[in-house]
């Protein structure tokens, strides 16, 4: 089977309809490109997309720079950043008939609070704009034939592209159909890939002392270290679960310690007060109250037990308050690893952005493009990584129109 499109058409083959493939896919073709080909290996498009921030649709951050994201050219994410901001994308989305919000933390999300919804706004101004979406097409091997590439699919038949671009994603989450594979297509055209770890993900720990802790959830500060050197620092949830901790302050510092070297955490339960306060009121408060419930409307009450039952065990069995207090407000844990690639919600490490040019074409390759997970860039928790595949996808889609001449202000076709 051969997939028809006339002859004289030049084609662009995006490989991936997730976030960055849908988006550039409809940039291009609003902005004049015809033979704009969308090959997703899943039944439908966004699926991911749809699944995003807990359902809601975390698509962007307006505290938006290149110091929330790792990557091998933080300049460069800046400048492709730059070039489309938040605002841009809630214009441009704005203009496709999307209403957005933000919360007190700069996270972007659709009034409706459904991700879904977001997705459809993509796939109906892709119907609008006359790409030719082909779904359930996996491609699995492209090569070189006389100047084109040939994609050939895993179910059968072949796709012969002048260019491509790349938008497959990484290799968390793979129930979203990212199970790496672009990576190994990479590969194939002379492309390396830097080592691979899973981010934004759940971390184990020492579970010694957070035993019988599973399902307490904490608001806390919580520091993340690499041997002694603290990296980076969080406040907000943590859930302790039977393998090690969970929850939005450890989505947010686990980026910070897939791949270090010497990876621990310490929680401060107690943010709002120093040591030196704690112990004076636990001081005073032991000299009236049983031991076991020192810390009774100081923490919940499990998570109030182990505190006491570590403090005696580092203190040989004795009973000391300002042991506790020490504990309340640094109560350390060794990451032993994390939940791994289908735990994780990003990739950190791919395609180096430095085999590619400014406008995120292959210097590996002739008529490639990279935009979205597939390259080393990975953000934060908070909108980050859409905002990466969206800005990503775009700063492609106009150095595609530059080049082919074709540029033209990108506005939807009504
Ligand atoms: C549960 C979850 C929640 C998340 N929540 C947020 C959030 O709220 N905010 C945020 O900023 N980020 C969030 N992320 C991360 C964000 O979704 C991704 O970083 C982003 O979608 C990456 O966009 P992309 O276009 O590069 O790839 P993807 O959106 O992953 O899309 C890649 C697409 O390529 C397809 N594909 C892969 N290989 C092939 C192939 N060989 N042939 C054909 N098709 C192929 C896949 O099926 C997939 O549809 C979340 C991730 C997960 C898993």
């Amino acid at each position: 089977m051969r997939y028809n499109i006339p002859m004289k058409e030049k084609i662009i083959a995006i490989i991936g309809g997730g976030a960055g493939g849908m988006l550039c896919a409809h940039a291009l073709a609003a902005g004049g490109a015809s033979g704009v080909v969308l090959v997703e290996r899943g039944a439908r498009l966004g699926r991911k997309l749809s699944a995003t921030g807990n359902g809601q649709g975390n698509v962007t951050n307006l505290r938006m720079d290149e110091g929330h994201y790792f990557s091998d050219d933080p300049a460069k994410v800046g400048r492709i950043l730059r070039e489309f901001s938040p605002a841009d994308l809630l214009e441009y989305f704005g203009a496709l008939g999307g209403l957005f919000e933000s919360d007190e933390q700069g996270r972007v999300y659709p009034c409706s609070r459904q991700a879904a919804a977001v997705t459809d706004l993509l796939r109906f101004a892709l119907d609008r704009a006359g790409v030719k979406c082909l779904s359930a097409h996996t491609v699995d091997a492209i090569s070189a034939e006389k100047g084109r590439h040939v994609l050939r699919f895993a179910e059968g038949g072949t796709l012969t592209a002048d260019l491509v671009v790349f938008a497959t994603g990484g290799q968390a989450a793979k129930n979203f159909g990212t199970d790496g594979k672009g990576y190994a297509l990479a590969r194939s055209l002379g492309h390396t890939v830097t080592p691979l770890f899973p981010a934004l993900v759940q971390l184990k720990t020492d579970t010694a002392h957070i035993r019988g802790l599973k399902g307490v959830r904490v608001n806390c500060l919580v520091r993340a270290f690499d041997g002694q050197k603290e990296t980076r620092h969080a406040r907000g949830d943590v859930i302790f679960t039977d393998y090690g901790v969970s929850g939005n302050a450890i989505f947010l510092l686990s980026s910070h310690l897939t791949d270090a070297a010497s990876p621990r955490l310490t929680l401060d339960f107690l943010p709002d007060r120093t040591e030196k306060e704690l112990t004076v009121f636990l001081q005073k408060k032991a000299s009236f109250c049983p031991r076991e419930s020192l810390l009774g409307c100081v923490l919940p009450g499990a998570l109030g037990r182990a505190v006491l039952r570590r403090a005696a065990e580092e203190n040989g069995g004795g009973f000391m308050p300002d042991e506790a207090a020490r504990l309340v407000k640094n109560y350390a844990l060794r990451v032993t690893g994390t939940l791994g690639f289908d735990g994780a919600q990003v990739t950190r490490g791919g395609v180096p952005l430095s085999e590619t040019d400014e406008g995120l074409q292959s210097l590996r390759a002739k008529n490639v493009y990279f935009c979205g997970e597939i390259l080393n860039v990975d953000g934060e928790c908070g909108g980050y990584n859409l905002h990466w595949a969206f800005a990503s996808a775009m700063r492609v889609a106009r150095d595609i129109l530059r080049r082919t001449g074709q540029f033209a202000p990108i506005k939807e076709k009504v």
